[in-house]
């Protein structure tokens, strides 16, 4: 578990207990980097969350599409890879606590285009001039292909 604190990825356990619900493991963990101490929560995730097209198509959330678009949208802009995990994470982490796991595809990609518009101008113009394609086509494949990188071959 990376430290909230300093970035280092080697924390320790140092006490591991049921939290008071019993549907939690409470975890203490400790940064021997930084000596930041924090906690942590391990939970059941019953049900993964689930993208609702507008043509309401339901398809399994896959973390790993969105983050290809947003690095796509990101490409070659002078950001901090790690910044980018870290912004990735931030999503997912709204889409999660959205209280639903049913989740619209209109829903993500207005909160992507949130984040990006906080983060980088250029980016966010790449992703949001997709993005109105994608919401007449209704498809995150397309989308996806539509936001692919310059080919080496047409710089
Ligand atoms: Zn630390």
């Amino acid at each position: 578990m990376r430290c909230p604190f300093c970035g280092n990825i080697d924390t320790q356990v140092k006490d591991s207990r049921p939290a008071e619900d019993h549907v939690s493991i409470r975890r203490r963990r400790f940064c021997p980097a930084c000596g930041g101490r924090f906690t942590t929560y391990e939970r059941v995730q019953l049900r993964d969350l689930v993208v609702i097209k507008s043509s309401g198509r339901r398809e399994d959330f896959d973390r790993g599409k969105l983050e290809r678009s947003i690095r796509i949208a990101m490409q070659k802009r002078p950001i901090n890879p790690e910044r980018i995990d870290q912004m990735i994470s931030g999503i997912v982490r709204r889409l999660e606590s959205l209280g639903d796991t049913d989740i619209p595809s209109k829903v993500i990609g207005e909160i992507v285009m949130e984040t990006l518009a906080r983060i980088d101008t250029v980016s966010y113009v790449r992703f949001a001039s997709v993005y109105k394609n994608f919401q007449a086509a209704d498809d995150f494949d397309k989308f996806v292909s539509e936001l692919r990188p310059t080919s080496p071959a047409e710089e």
